[in-house]
């Protein structure tokens, strides 16, 4: 099959038609569609020869990438290994050979300025062109290469900005593959631009006075596999900006996390909503001018001003129902962030919390935690024990593990409260055990009523043997435990017993 347009496509007068003119297509081999590209890309080969790694690639060692089985173009300040593409490419190798060890980017605007090289090439990238460190001068009107090197740890990301008539993109290369929405915390307070990108165990920050002023919806885009995080803003007035702007405090820093404080940022509380007798359902809104997502398995510190005081204590967001369509209508998805919040009459925060109206506000920290989403990747038995409120981390690790984890063959909650009325969204959990068979659920109270027929009693060795089948003898295990210290350093204590690794448990813990 040739990778050639049909008649009909593109269409007489598209982009395309009117930009391709003069430019020869050549004959391709088999094998050498489209669509076999993608499936060459999608296979999981090394198509660069690095193994992942995103590095800088000077001038030098680009030129010096110049040959049809080792070809190295820049295009738009990222280089590409384009020898795995040459026979795949509807111009020829000798149109990509004319850009060999080169910056092509002036002949790919020729011929290729509609192609989404991004995503054709994402597997090719082999990184960005090093630019040498601009001369401080206070305004930050270039390319910038951070010089804050962690001595070990990921590269350094660096930046950039680009412009349009009406908008400011501010490209963050971050040099890990992997990256997703929720590595990236954004804040726009006036003209302060503040955002966070997660690397590792590392935070990249950049944190800017802006030059000109900008609307306060913005967009965030990662490129996965790239490494590319956009951040694009939009222009109040559509005039050029000679400047991104000024460098605020700690700014094009990459340090270790924990070596990074808290941020803040006001939400509002749009409901709250009893659950049990004592725990009740909140939904805080947050501001237009924030991009945050709280990794699964990852909490955030509330903090409310108590008697003059500002405490602080942690919560994990939880998904707004266990069950998707459950709950209508749907709101869109990231402006708001749900809590299931227990609270105790003789508690210092809970109380304060209660108390608040609908549409007070509270602060919402930065989210925090170590729990690593690549523990459940190939998982097939997933095991979750949670005590009272420690069911909330639980509750997004078993939605992504449905949802995105196929090797899953079996998760099973066993949830420990004290009375039936203690159990959070008990209705929820036995409609998903019907609904989805992989899922399964049992509860084990610790002061049951006479009337309960169930499982009873604290966590042990016999609730646990009993509880932790396998679908398949050797199946890959994970388990989860969360609750109040003491049930959980016992838990793990006794699952070491059952002869199960450190690798194979998580526990929450503060
Ligand atoms: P506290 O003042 O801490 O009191 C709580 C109870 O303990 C009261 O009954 C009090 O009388 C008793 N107490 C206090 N001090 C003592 C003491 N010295 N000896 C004996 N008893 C004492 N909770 C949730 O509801 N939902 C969540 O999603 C959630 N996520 C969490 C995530 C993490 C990482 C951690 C560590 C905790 C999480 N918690 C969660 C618990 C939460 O952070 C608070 O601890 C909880 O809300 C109680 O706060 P409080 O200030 O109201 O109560
Ligand atoms: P709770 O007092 O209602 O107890 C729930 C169950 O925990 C009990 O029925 C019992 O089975 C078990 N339990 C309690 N004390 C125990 C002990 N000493 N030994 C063995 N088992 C015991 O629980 P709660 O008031 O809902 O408290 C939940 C706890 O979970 C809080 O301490 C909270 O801080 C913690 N939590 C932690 C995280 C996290 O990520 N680290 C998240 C949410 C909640």
């Amino acid at each position: 099959m040739l990778n050639v347009p049909s008649q009909a496509f593109p269409a007489p007068g598209s982009q395309q038609r009117v930009a391709s003119q003069g430019r020869s297509k050549v004959p391709l081999k088999q094998g050498r569609s489209l669509m076999d590209w993608i499936r060459l890309t999608k296979s999981g080969k090394d198509l660069t020869g690095l193994k992942g790694r995103l590095i800088e690639v000077t001038e030098e060692e680009l030129k010096t990438h110049n040959k049809k089985d080792d070809c190295w173009i820049c295009i738009r300040g990222l280089v590409y290994n384009v020898s795995p593409y040459m026979e795949y490419h509807p111009g020829g190798e000798d149109e990509l050979m004319r850009a060999a060890g080169a910056d092509g980017t002036d002949l790919f605007n020729e011929v290729h300025r509609w192609v989404n090289y991004e995503s054709m090439l994402k597997e090719c990238l082999v990184g960005r062109m090093a630019v040498k460190p601009a001369v401080p001068k206070g305004m930050l009107s270039k390319s910038q290469v951070t010089d804050t090197l962690p001595r070990e740890g990921p590269s350094s990301p660096s930046y950039d900005w680009f412009q349009t008539e009406s908008s400011v993109t501010i490209a963050i290369y971050t040099k890990q593959k992997n990256i997703s929405l929720d590595s990236v915390m954004v804040d726009l307070q006036g003209d302060s631009l503040r955002t966070e990108t997660f690397i590792q165990d590392h935070s990249y920050l950049i944190h800017i006075g802006l030059s000109h002023e900008v609307q306060e919806n913005f967009s965030v885009r990662v490129i996965e596999n790239v490494g590319k995080v956009d951040i694009v803003l939009q222009k109040r007035e559509n005039i050029s900006w000679k400047c991104l702007g000024q460098p605020l405090e700690k700014h094009d820093s990459f340090i270790p996390k924990k070596d990074t404080g808290l941020s803040y940022r006001r939400c509002q509380l749009i409901s709250k909503e009893d659950v049990t007798h004592d725990t009740r359902l909140f939904c805080l809104m947050l501001p237009p001018s924030t991009h945050l997502q709280v990794p699964v398995g990852h909490h955030v510190y509330l903090k409310l001003s108590v008697t003059g005081a500002e405490i602080v204590k942690p919560y994990t967001p939880v998904s707004a129902s266990l069950l998707s369509g459950f709950r209508e209508p749907v709101p869109p998805p990231n402006k708001y962030i749900y809590f299931l919040i227990k609270i105790y009459p003789d508690g210092l925060f809970t109380p304060e919390l209660d108390h608040l109206q609908i549409g007070d506000f509270i602060s919402v920290s930065s989210p925090e935690g170590n729990f690593k989403l690549s523990k459940l990747q190939e998982v097939e038995d997933l095991f979750l024990l949670a005590a009272g409120t420690g069911f909330t981390p639980m509750v997004n690790v078993l939605n992504y593990a449905l949802t995105c984890v196929s090797s899953l063959r079996k998760v099973k909650l066993m949830f420990f409260n004290k009375t039936e009325d203690d159990i959070i969204w008990r209705c929820e959990l036995e409609k998903l055990a019907f609904k989805d068979k992989r899922f399964d659920t049992e509860f084990v109270l610790s002061a049951p009523s006479p009337e309960w027929n169930g499982k009873q009693g604290h966590v042990s060795p016999a609730l646990l043997s009993e509880f932790l089948q396998r679908s398949l003898e050797n199946s890959r295990v994970f388990l989860c435990i969360c609750g109040p210290t003491a049930f959980t350093d016992e838990g793990i204590r006794l699952l070491h017993d059952l002869n199960f690794s450190n690798d194979e448990i998580h526990g929450f813990t503060a």
